[in-house]
């Protein structure tokens, strides 16, 4: 595989391995698509009447489609572009429109050192995770991970994905990569191309294997009496897990509840939805002030197979996953992460032994986010007292077994590197 150029350059152990490594140190509603098909692509084997559309099929000198020019379809065109591999992004909405995303993300150190590689970390304020706080309430036993124990700088970092997504939208700017707003591709419109990326952001339901939770996630921002001290909180409930991440001088909340009740929820006063938080959460906070609500639905969807043929799917087409871990957009940044060592420098993006050879390479951490974070819902979800305790014997477990809570958090922070 080539090295990569530009700003790559003082990444030397960035260019030389699959993931980045461990122990790096820091610096620090499914958007629907909207657009109709402005400039129409290509059909099946036929050619398109765009000025961006001509050229020779499969050949090697055409660039890659990148269909969803959101967050996972922006980092893999940046990615691409920096191993030299040309690429065209189809967005059915508004650069605008996309830009406007409501979600907070936490990030992980490893996904913190490939948006690095991309240039686009450096104009970022993320606020650290110094501590993350396990607990369930109404069971014995609770869980603390520490940045200092693991040697690292932070456990993650937090950020509004709008942030990010106006980070990523400027790089790909600056690259130079033609990025294509109110085009919605229909199947089959990007077949001439050598290789179609698909980060539209969901899994097709016939295609996915599929898991609902019958929960929303509700998110807010509070704001609190005491300061938050770095300290992210993860508590399960039997409604379903409350998630606290700093984020300024704030938190940010994800509140899961029921599916009947999200409306509701999202629609209390702002008095009201305090109490509800805080009778969910407990007294370890005082919380003092709430912004504006928004609701996700949330389920599991996954693909089983990421590529196909001259296709592959990444982000949250390839796998929607509860955002209880954080996992869901660091896995896609491994993913890409992957997907550009591997088709850097090939005559044919395309082909399917590279293809293949990503599929392969992924399968261990793709697993292995789908099952943890799955596992981790199961085991909080039930109310029988066995389970109760076994849970609440595995969060003391966890907290005094140095070895199992350096296994969770590297987990958490690097994917399948976790692994010995
Ligand atoms: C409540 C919540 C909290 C989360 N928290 C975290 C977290 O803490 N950490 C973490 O790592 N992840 C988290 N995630 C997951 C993370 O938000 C997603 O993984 C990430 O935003 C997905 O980005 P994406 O680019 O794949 O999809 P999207 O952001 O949905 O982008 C897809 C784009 O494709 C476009 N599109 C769709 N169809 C077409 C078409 N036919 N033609 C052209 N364009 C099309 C859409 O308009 C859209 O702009 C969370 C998710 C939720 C719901």
């Amino acid at each position: 595989m080539p090295t990569p150029t530009d700003n790559f350059a003082s990444e030397a152990s960035l260019t030389s391995s699959p993931l980045p490594r461990e122990g790096g140190r820091g610096d620090g509603s499914q958007p629907s698509p909207q657009g109709a098909l402005a400039h129409p692509l290509p059909r099946e084997g036929g050619r398109g009447d765009g000025p961006h559309l001509g050229g020779n099929a499969h050949d090697g000198t055409r660039s890659v489609a990148i269909v969803g020019g959101g967050p996972a379809g922006m980092a893999l065109a940046l990615a691409l572009k920096l191993h030299g591999v040309a690429v065209e992004i189809f967005e059915a909405r508004t650069r605008p429109a996309v830009r406007d995303d409501a979600r907070v993300l936490a990030l992980s150190d490893g996904a913190r050192q490939i948006l690095d590689w991309l240039g686009v970390w450096s104009g970022l304020s993320p606020t650290p995770i110094e501590t993350i706080h396990i607990s369930h309430r109404g069971g014995f036993g609770r869980s603390c991970l520490r940045a200092d124990e693991l040697a690292v700088t932070a456990l993650g970092w937090v950020l509004p994905a709008r942030d990010l997504i106006a980070a990523l939208d400027t790089a790909v700017a600056n690259a130079g990569i033609a990025y294509r707003e109110n085009v919605k591709v229909g199947a089959g419109d990007t077949a001439a191309f050598p290789l179609t990326a698909f980060a539209e952001g969901a899994v097709d339901p016939s295609a996915g294997k599929l898991r609902d939770y019958g929960q929303h996630a509700v998110l807010c921002s509070v704001s609190i009496a005491a300061p938050h001290r770095n300290v992210a909180f993860e508590r399960f409930t039997n409604e379903g897990p409350v998630a606290l991440l700093p984020l300024g001088d704030r938190y940010a909340v994800v509140l899961t509840c029921a599916d009947e009740v999200a409306a509701q929820v999202r629609s209390l006063d702002d008095s009201a939805f305090l109490d509800l938080l805080q009778r969910r959460f407990g007294t370890r906070h005082r919380f003092t002030a709430a912004g504006p609500r928004t609701a996700y639905p949330l389920g599991l969807r996954y693909r089983k197979d990421p590529v196909a043929e001259r296709q592959v799917w990444l982000g949250n087409a390839a796998q929607t996953l509860h955002p209880v871990a954080g996992q869901g957009f660091n896995l896609a940044l491994r993913d890409i992460w992957e997907l550009a060592q591997v088709l850097g420098g090939a005559a044919d993006p395309g082909a399917p032994e590279l293809l293949a050879a990503y599929a392969r390479g992924r399968q261990a951490d793709r697993r292995g986010a789908i099952g943890f974070t799955d596992l981790l819902l199961d085991s909080f979800a039930s109310d029988l007292a066995p389970l109760k305790h076994a849970r609440g014997a595995g969060l003391l477990a966890l907290d005094l077994l140095p070895p199992l809570r350096d296994f969770v958090a590297k987990r958490m922070i690097y994917g399948a590197r976790a692994w010995p």
